[in-house]
């Protein structure tokens, strides 16, 4: 791996009840901000910012992990289309941002970062049912 976790990469920090797994090179945690439902956080366990920088054979397991979460959140919510993006601006931190998208969503077609609006972050039943629910979606 290249580098070392600094101060922005506790960005991605979730609360510890948005944890959903630990897969092969990375973990999966539901975004803070539910706008869009099921909106999740892959994150490389180890420190790395660029894809280029991870060997091909770490990143054919990382993209196992993308797959498997994102076949999960097909399962459970349905989604138009599952938007998947990894950008690193705020966080370098290597992550994927999977974002179940609808038809009837407001920032349908254009990306989520299109439409300004403020943060939903749910009541904690709510986040233990969305936990849950890809949990069980992963079996
Ligand atoms: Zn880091």
């Amino acid at each position: 791996m290249v580098g070392t976790c600094d101060e922005r990469c506790r960005l991605l920090k979730m609360p510890a009840d948005h944890a959903i797994a630990e897969f092969g090179v990375s973990h999966l945690v539901l975004y803070d901000d539910q706008t869009f439902p099921g909106y999740c956080l892959l994150i490389l366990r180890e420190h790395a910012t660029e894809l280029f920088h991870l060997t091909p054979a770490f990143r054919t397991a990382l993209l196992e992990d993308v797959c498997r979460a994102a076949e999960a959140l097909q399962r459970v919510f349905r989604p138009t289309k599952v938007n998947y993006a990894v950008l690193g601006n705020q966080s370098p931190h290597l992550h994927w941002h999977l974002v179940p998208r609808r038809a009837d969503d407001p920032a349908w077609p254009r990306p989520v970062w299109s439409h300004p609006h403020e943060k939903q972050v749910p009541p904690s039943a709510r986040v233990r049912e969305l936990v849950r629910a890809i949990r069980d979606a992963l079996r």
